[in-house]
């Protein structure tokens, strides 16, 4: 649940709010419905959890709706979503029909609902093709990708892309991912909430009772990556740079991570995950529950530096929520990542293990220059990446939509 609008006055200023209702006065009464495929876990969950409050607070009438699938349905979606950020997958008929009938299922129970909004947001490929089952809609449909779809594995790009042509309208993090499609797309970049759990201040007591739990030495510099167990976070890499450092310098790394309802393939990357870390003391792999807002707040307060060592990234909101506690970020070259480090000064972006290792010295050896990039990161984020932006960029996108479309980009 997020805080009422006017709490973050002190943050961005009067203006901004004010501009956001007036904003939402244009669209009092509009029925919006948000779909996908979870409720917990993962960065959509993360901003539809404020997104659909704060929209219903400006006057809309905004609800969150989450598909249900079955175990096989979202081994497939993510399958799907390892295709359109480039892995070469094959799926079977059969299981493109799998997948079309849980979305018919769900579409026996969402259907009504469905038919009479005025806008429905899907987000990622999981719940896309209900927009087919929809024949009697009479709001305008829009497709909001989350990953990272710059070079799609076209077989699969294939069969999903006509789903996304019958779109209104698309929404991607930046303009790399956009594709040719018949519609117009918008770019909006994600952002986080400044006064969740997982990003306000938090007392040093329960900063420190964090340290003490998870058993880290105050005296030793500390890394952490707060990720998913996903291939494409590349947990194996940063405990490679994390080694490479190991010999000249007494650092820990924490890798914390849990599951998305939605992600099925956790259990094999963390198995890769604590093979590499082979009983090293100085290497904390945290499985957290899905509520540990709190925790991975603590934990990204208690690190020196931040590391987001992806090797695709949609946006990276943990890229995000570090910068805005203050600390550098190094981060993979790739997808929106590169969006929010902006290479030497709040962060590096890297392409290696070696790349990421040699920064992390560097920043160690130059205490200063951490301080330096950190204060930059969190103003970096306050001006691009709070929810404020995020929404006032959906209610003019819900305005152009409305009045037929033919603006092409709205560009931040
Ligand atoms: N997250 C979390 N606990 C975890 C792992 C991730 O709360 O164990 C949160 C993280 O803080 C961030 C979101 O999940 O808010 C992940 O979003 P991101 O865009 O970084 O990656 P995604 O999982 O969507 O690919």
């Amino acid at each position: 649940m997020s805080a009422p609008l006017s709490a973050y006055e002190g943050i961005v200023g009067s203006a901004v709010i004010r501009q956001l209702r007036q904003l939402g006065e244009k669209l009092a009464g509009t029925r919006i419905v948000h779909v996908n495929s979870t409720r917990e876990g993962g960065g959509v969950a993360e901003i539809l959890e404020w997104m659909t409050p704060l929209m219903g607070e400006l006057g809309l009438q905004a609800s969150w709706e989450v598909i249900h699938g079955t175990p096989p349905f979202f081994e497939i979606t993510k399958s799907i979503h390892n295709a359109l950020q480039g892995h070469p997958v094959s799926i079977s008929v059969k299981n493109w029909k799998l997948y079309e009938d849980v979305n018919a299922r769900n579409f026996e129970r969402l259907g009504p609902m469905l038919e009479e909004a005025d806008v429905v947001f899907i987000h990622d490929p999981q719940p896309a093709h209900l927009l087919s089952l929809c024949g009697r809609r009479k709001g305008k449909w829009i497709w909001r990708a989350h990953i990272d779809i710059s070079r799609p594995y076209r077989p699969v790009w294939k069969m999903v892309r006509p789903m996304v042509e019958a779109f209104d309208a698309s929404i991607f993090s930046m303009a790399e991912f956009a594709q040719t499609l018949p519609h117009p797309q918008f770019l909006v970049p994600p952002s986080i909430d400044p006064l969740s759990e997982k990003n306000r201040a938090l007392e040093t007591p329960e900063i420190e009772a964090v340290r003490a739990e998870f058993g880290l030495d105050p005296s030793r510099p500390l890394l952490v990556q707060i990720s998913r167990f996903d291939r494409f976070k590349d947990p194996v890499g940063v405990i490679e740079a994390y080694h490479l450092v190991r010999k000249v310098a007494p650092v820990q790394l924490v890798l914390a991570g849990g599951g998305a309802t939605d992600d099925p393939e956790g259990k094999a990357v963390l198995a890769d995950v604590m093979e590499a870390a082979a009983g090293d003391p100085d290497i904390h792999v945290l499985l957290l529950p899905p509520d540990s807002h709190r925790t991975v707040n603590a934990l990204q307060r208690l690190a020196d530096i931040i590391i987001q060592k992806s090797t695709r990234e949609g946006f990276g909101l943990t890229v995000t929520e570090g910068m805005w506690k203050g600390k550098p970020v190094i981060g993979g070259d790739v997808g929106g990542i590169r969006l929010q480090v902006v290479n030497h000064h709040t962060g590096f972006l890297v392409n290696t293990p070696e790349g990421a290792a040699h920064r992390i010295r560097y920043l160690l050896h130059h205490r200063e220059r951490i301080e330096a990039m950190g204060m930059e990161a969190r103003e970096s984020v306050r001006e691009h990446f709070l929810l404020t932006r995020h929404l006032r960029e959906y209610l003019a996108l819900m305005l152009v939509i409305a009045r037929g479309g033919q603006v092409r980009f709205l560009e931040v």
